[in-house]
């Protein structure tokens, strides 16, 4: 019997109690100090009790090694047949212009072709994506630039994507910055709308210092008047909440806000957060950017200290909220970047990219759909093939099957390739988690 090689095993932040968390065998155990300073033991290859030896077997902590073996590739097996029975995203770009001038944008830099979105591009898309999706569960996410613009000619073009969509069957999504969503309401309600995502970075003074109109001009009040009518028309919101160390302290103050206007009661409103982060260029100030970690620790101190915010968002701190939510741990996680797998995206001008994190940048299209299907098949296979068992530096690595190697486009920008990893700081996760879950209880709402 051995160590499993995906025993995840730390000290809970804050507690004299360890956790120990196996992905492969599906176990997770908080320990006392006791049985903690065992396992440390055991690390340190010092005999244990033939008792908590046992235990630990019993849960796949110590097993075969070539049992384990077998299972991982099993367990990959699995991963693999259920990804091709899922849903794929379907990203769609009218547009990279917008309304807003964020201070963070990462699209400021890309280049706005003269070419403009016709009915033609959105019949070339629903075509190809027929033919190149059939037989998938498939949904199509409309995304920017800003897509709901508050022109004649953009509700036009909208309103003729919202009918190939209905006549297609496709649930449709809108990322949108929200400032003309009560513009919008009635045609989007033509739609099989599965959610709209808008962003609101803090209440309002903080919000219009990080999100404002083109020229200048204040948007938090109009965005807010949005979200209720969205709501009030039954159309589900996914309020989005850009964090970095800007804007960290208005979440209780947002959270309260949205608690207040009985967002949060609602079945329709969900939330998330989104870290502020270097995606493509240099952010003029890198220094006010939280790593992965850094934000989850802030997180984490705000939380205990205002205890109304996961009434609002409740942070996954890795796998720890899905255990504490269904008593289990999910299925191991091969490949935590679905570029390619069951995302795409597609933009107004014909090209096809991985995802939303490539998609409009130069030199990362795949092919096209229109005016003519091209595929550089070289290319796609590569992000096809991304997974823990081809990066190298994963095959050692007892996070894989929680951290599931990343972000391939966080990858290449740091490194040049697709084929390397994105860490991320799994364990660190689950210390604050098992605290914020399982030891301190963070969960006044519960
Ligand atoms: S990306 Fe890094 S942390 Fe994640 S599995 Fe690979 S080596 Fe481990
Ligand atoms: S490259 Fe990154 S942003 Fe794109 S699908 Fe993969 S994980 Fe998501």
């Amino acid at each position: 019997m051995i160590y499993s090689r995906h025993n995840i095993f730390s000290k809970i932040a804050g507690s004299e109690n360890f956790f120990i968390v196996n992905l492969l065998h599906g176990s997770a155990d908080i320990l006392n100090s006791a049985e903690g300073k065992m396992v440390s033991d055991l690390l340190e290859g010092r005999e244990i009790p033939g008792e908590f030896r046992e235990s630990l077997t019993a849960q796949g902590y110590l097993a075969d090694e070539r049992e384990e073996e077998l299972l991982y590739r099993s367990r990959y097996l699995d991963f693999t047949d259920e990804r091709d029975e899922e849903e794929v995203q379907l990203f769609f770009v009218p547009n990279y212009s917008c309304n807003f001038a964020c201070s963070y944008c990462y699209q400021d830099e890309y280049a706005n072709p003269a070419q403009e979105l016709t009915t033609g591009i959105i019949d070339a898309f629903f075509d190809y994506i027929r033919r190149e999706f059939a037989g998938r569960k498939k949904y199509v996410t409309v995304f920017g630039g800003e897509p709901l613009l508050n022109s004649a000619r953009q509700k036009a073009l909208i309103t003729y994507l919202i009918k190939r969509a209905n006549e297609a069957g496709l649930e449709l999504c809108f990322v949108t910055n929200g400032h003309s969503l009560e513009e919008y309401t009635s045609i989007l309600k033509t739609a099989s709308i599965r959610e709209i995502q808008v962003t609101l970075d803090g209440t309002g003074p903080v919000h219009n210092m990080r999100r404002f109109l083109k020229g200048g001009g204040a948007t938090f009040d109009k965005i807010v008047e949005g979200i209720d009518a969205c709501l009030e028309q039954q159309l589900p919101v996914n309020l989005r909440m850009v964090i970095d160390r800007e804007n960290i302290e208005s979440l209780p103050d947002l959270a309260q806000f949205a608690i207040g206007k009985g967002w949060t009661g609602n079945a329709l409103f969900k939330t998330q957060l989104g870290r502020n982060y270097e995606l493509h260029h240099c952010q003029a100030d890198a220094g006010k950017l939280f790593s992965r970690i850094s934000l989850y620790e802030s997180v984490y101190e705000l939380v205990k200290k205002h205890p109304h915010i996961p009434e609002f968002y409740k942070p996954a701190y890795s796998v720890s909220k899905f255990i504490f939510e269904n008593g289990r741990l999910p299925d191991p996680l091969f490949d935590a970047c679905p570029a390619c797998k069951t995302e795409w995206a597609f933009d107004y001008t014909g090209q096809i990219y991985s995802c939303t994190a490539t998609v409009g940048k130069p030199g990362e299209s795949l092919g096209t759909f229109y005016p003519a299907v091209t595929r550089r098949d070289e290319l796609i296979g590569v992000w096809e093939n991304r997974d823990v068992t081809n990066l190298s530096e994963c095959s050692g690595c007892n996070l894989q099957l929680a951290c599931g190697g990343g972000c391939g486009s966080v990858a290449k920008n740091a490194s040049g390739t697709i084929g390397s990893t994105d860490c991320r700081p799994v364990k660190e996760l689950l210390e604050l988690g098992f605290s914020a879950y399982f030891d301190q209880k963070q969960q006044p709402d519960r």
